[in-house]
């Protein structure tokens, strides 16, 4: 676990300027949820904390250390995206294990680990299948296990769950909610979402064209929301 810092950070793509000075500070543990319109600039954000993408101009700091010039490996960071690309021809408990193989570690402690997260999200009878053979939800759960046998610092979403339907999305959601009570993973997720915002987060940030538009906890942005923008991002009158 560890504390996120951004300061004074800014992208721009070519001569698109993207992100504009965003300072943001995260503590160790804390849910964030990071909403915003399409294009707004979230995932640039989350990039650029992962260490792939590069920063036009600020810092960004994990456990107090500035990170700019470090591997996305270095930074001990996972990312949970929307299409979780499992290897199809390795089964649930190789596709978990497999970046702990690629970092060299014992095949016990693989298997420990694996077996620890296949425990956490009700994966255990299913761990010698194939990709193919589980469906959108057990699916999304193994790309999870992936990142959690890490035992990373930080986890960060990126709408992971919006190619769901909608039951499977609310389960989902509730999943992620008690992981997050077990591991206290300091966590960034991005969604458009503003339920799973609300359910999910300890502090919502509001994004919009590239600039922190408010932030706060779900009850002060949905009681006190800053301006119209904010107010309709989340769902109550200004
Ligand atoms: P969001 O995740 O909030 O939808 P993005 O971070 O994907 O937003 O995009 C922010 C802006 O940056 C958009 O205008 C998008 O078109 C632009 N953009 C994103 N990635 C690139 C890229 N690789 N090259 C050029 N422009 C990009
Ligand atoms: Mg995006």
């Amino acid at each position: 676990m560890a504390s996120v810092e951004l300061h004074n950070i800014h992208k721009a793509y070519g001569a698109l300027p993207v992100i504009h000075d965003i300072s943001l500070a995260i503590d160790d543990g804390e849910f964030i949820a990071l909403v915003g319109p399409s294009g707004c600039g979230k995932s640039t954000l989350l990039r650029m904390i992962a260490g792939l993408e590069e920063i036009t101009d600020g810092d960004v700091s994990i456990g107090g250390q500035v990170v700019n010039a470090m591997t996305p490996r270095e930074r001990n960071i996972a990312m949970v995206f929307q299409s979780y690309a499992l290897y199809p021809h390795m089964t649930v408990a190789e596709n978990m294990g497999f970046n702990l193989k690629l970092s060299g570690e014992t095949k016990p402690m693989i298997e420990q680990r694996v077996n620890e997260a296949a425990r956490m999200l009700d994966l255990t009878k299913l761990l010698d299948r194939k990709p193919a053979q589980l469906s959108g939800g057990q699916r999304q759960r193994v790309a999870m296990g992936r990142a959690i046998v890490r035992n990373p610092a930080v986890f960060l979403f990126d709408e992971p769950l919006s190619n769901l339907d909608a039951k499977l999305r609310v389960q989902m959601r509730s999943e992620i909610k008690a992981l997050h009570q077990k591991v206290q993973t300091t966590s960034i997720y991005v969604t458009h979402d503003q339920i799973e915002a609300m359910t999910l987060a300890d502090r919502i940030v509001v994004l919009n064209q590239g600039r922190i538009e408010q932030q706060g906890t779900p009850i002060e942005l949905y009681r006190q929301p800053a301006n119209l923008f904010v107010a309709g991002f989340i769902g109550s009158p200004a």
